[in-house]
């Protein structure tokens, strides 16, 4: 969704509340949205408990009952969603490759990272994981978004991998799948087809620290 419309549930002098939106928050490794309400610059949303927080440039003229219609910067949340499809992808195929855990990752509309926990990465492996990496977006692969029962869900080894990251209060999980590639429980946003992604580029790896491999790549 690109564009949406809103009601004013609250603000204080540049955050403002909606109603809904479709302004994905930062968090879980991605970055925010940006883009406008009212043709006010959003320079980023954020979560704090339920709501969302978009905070403007500079403060708002807005009454709370009032209608907004916002506007995504799409060519930055296409990248954000064609990158951190391209993390999942990744993640797959060096955990099939090598076993490794992601442990944590940074989703940026420019270049991206993921970091494993490997002792050792051979950095000539990294072009043969990037090869695999752009046949299986080169496949054009459905990506499917469904929720599931907290139980079920739990009961499928490798679905949830972030089960604390969700509170236990939470017993519908979003379950993400990108073909027979990848499925797990996630909250964040994806492209819809793995054909959207384009070309993915392994930039560099660094060691970050003993068992930490942080791998940095882009799309094209
Ligand atoms: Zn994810």
């Amino acid at each position: 969704m690109r564009e949406f419309e809103g009601l004013v549930e609250s603000f204080e002098g540049n955050r403002v509340v909606l109603d809904q939106t479709a302004f994905n928050p930062r968090g879980g490794g991605l970055v925010s949205d940006t883009g406008r309400l009212n043709g006010m610059t959003v320079v980023e949303a954020t979560k704090e408990g339920d709501n969302v927080f978009h905070l403007l440039e500079a403060p708002a003229d807005l009454r709370v009952g009032d209608r907004v219609h916002g506007v995504l910067d799409w060519e930055r949340r296409h990248r954000i969603m064609r990158m951190h499809t391209t993390a999942h992808i990744l993640s797959s195929v060096v955990n099939g490759e090598t076993g490794a855990l992601i442990t944590g990752n940074q989703i940026g509309p420019v270049e991206s990272r993921v970091d494993f926990n490997l002792e050792h990465f051979d950095k000539d492996r990294m072009s043969v994981y990037i090869e695999k990496v752009n046949d299986a977006v080169k496949r054009g692969l459905e990506v499917r978004a469904y929720f599931m029962k907290r139980e079920e869900a739990m009961a499928v080894p490798g679905l949830v991998k972030l089960a604390n990251a969700a509170p236990p209060t939470v017993d519908l999980l979003r379950i993400v799948q990108i073909g027979d590639v990848d499925t797990q429980a996630d909250g964040g946003v994806h492209v819809k087809n793995t054909g959207e992604i384009g070309t993915v580029i392994g930039l560099r790896t660094e060691n970050k620290g003993k068992n930490n491999r942080r791998v940095y790549f882009t799309v094209k």
